[in-house]
Formats: structure tokens, sequence, C-alpha cells
């Protein structure tokens, strides 16, 4: 009996030495030492950020069918030109950090949907939503920041027209395994005019304006801008590669 209580409390007394360890230094990882980004001074691309639009050319741009894309450009901005149709970045994207600034115009043309609507997709695919949100009541899973017609945005972060929005988003594309099956879900976080609307939400599929979200298996992918015949304009694009 002696032996069985001895041998209890020495096992005791090892498992209280392994659960307290007292050197916080057991707990440091030094290794990897995260890479230094330099950030940019009020919203301009940080050190490692790939340009996309710098307010110079479109040269990043194509239309969908390859050629050089002819939205406006004009002191810095560049601006749909209805009926050119979407343009999409000439490089194909995975996992990304989006920076972009965008401006719906300051002459009220229409409401709802027709009112400043473009929108960003990501892979060409999904949707987060560009809309003149502000005092114009539409579908709330239709609005700006909108994932569109899968998630309404937290809050609504519009400033008025005319004045420049600020996207901040943070996707993670989705996975398939080799017979084509999804195994991952895309996830979307959207940061409006430093408000987060989008918090980390899981993408159904494709972006559908009528009907299910679809889910065929793809790889990295353009981002693309709408061009929804609404003069909607945009400044300083970049994104980071994750
Ligand atoms: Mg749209």
């Amino acid at each position: 009996m002696k032996n069985i209580i001895s041998l209890f409390v020495v096992l005791l007394m090892t498992q209280l030495l392994i659960a307290q360890t007292t050197d916080p230094k057991d707990t440091e990882v030094w290794e990897p030492e995260p890479r230094i980004v330099t950030p940019g001074k009020m919203n301009a691309a940080p050190s490692d950020a790939i340009v996309i639009f710098d307010g110079n050319n479109l040269d990043a741009f194509t239309d969908l069918s390859g050629n050089p894309a002819s939205w406006t450009i004009e002191d810095g901005v560049m601006t749909v030109k209805p009926g050119t149709g979407d343009i999409q970045t000439r490089q194909y994207f995975g996992d990304i950090q989006l920076h972009m600034e965008w401006r719906s115009p300051k002459v009220i043309e229409s409401e709802g949907q027709g009112r400043g609507n473009s929108g960003v997709f990501l892979q060409s695919r999904y949707e987060v939503q560009i809309l003149d949100s502000y005092k114009n009541r539409t579908y709330s899973n239709g609005q700006a920041g909108a994932v569109y017609k899968q998630y309404m945005p937290l809050v609504n972060a519009s400033v008025a027209p005319g004045a420049w929005e600020v996207y901040d988003i943070i996707f993670r594309a989705p996975r398939f395994n080799k017979d084509g099956i999804k195994t991952s879900s895309a996830y979307i976080t959207v940061i409006h005019n430093g408000i987060v609307i989008q918090n980390h939400v899981e993408v159904l599929g494709t972006t559908e304006y009528i009907g299910m979200p679809k889910n065929k298996a793809h790889g990295k992918a353009p981002i693309k801008l709408q061009d929804h015949s609404n003069l909607v304009s945009y400044r300083n694009i970049w994104v980071r590669e994750l």
C-alpha cells in the first residue's frame, strides 16, 4: 500500500512539473522571424504590395477579351466608361489583401441598384458590392459592402456620393481537391472606411444575380471590376499576396 501511495505521489509531482513550467522562454518562438514591410503613408501601397492602379495608366487591366481596358483616366482617377464592359487584372491571384478607393458619382442619376453601382469580383467570381448606399435603400444583401446576395454588411459605413470610400478586403480563396470538389470555402473580410462590415464570412459560392451560388473548381483568377453603367471612379488600388 505504501509503495502504491509513493508511486502516486511521484506521478503527481511529475505531472505538476510538466504543467508548471516556470521559465517564460519555454514558450517563446523566435524562428521564423516575420519579414519587415514598410507601411505606406495615408493608404499608399506598403513596400511589398503589387500596385494595380496608381493613377497613371490601366496597364494592369484588360477587358474580358484580353484587349486593353478602355475605361477613362483623368487626374489620376479611373472611371467606368459605360458600355465598354467589365475590366480585369492581367495578373491572377489567390489569397490576398486588397486595398481600393472608390467614389460614386456626385450627381444622383437613379435610385436603388441603379445608383453608383459597380463591384469588385474576387477571383472574377465573388462580388463585394460597390453601390452608392448613402440614403439609398435597396435590398440589404445588395447594398455597398454586401457579399452580393450572400451577406449584408454588418453596418452601413457609406459616405455621401462624390466622396471617396475605402475598401480593405482580406480574401482567402476556396480550395478544391483533384476531383474538383470544394474542400474549403472562400472567406471574406471587408473593412469599409475603417469599419469592419464583413467579418470573415464563409462564401457560399459564386455570385449569382439569379439563383444559387455555384462551386465549380478553379485556380487563381483575376480581380474584376464591374461596368454597371454608372460613372463609378477608382484610385489607389493595390494588392498584397498572402
Ligand atoms: Mg455591382
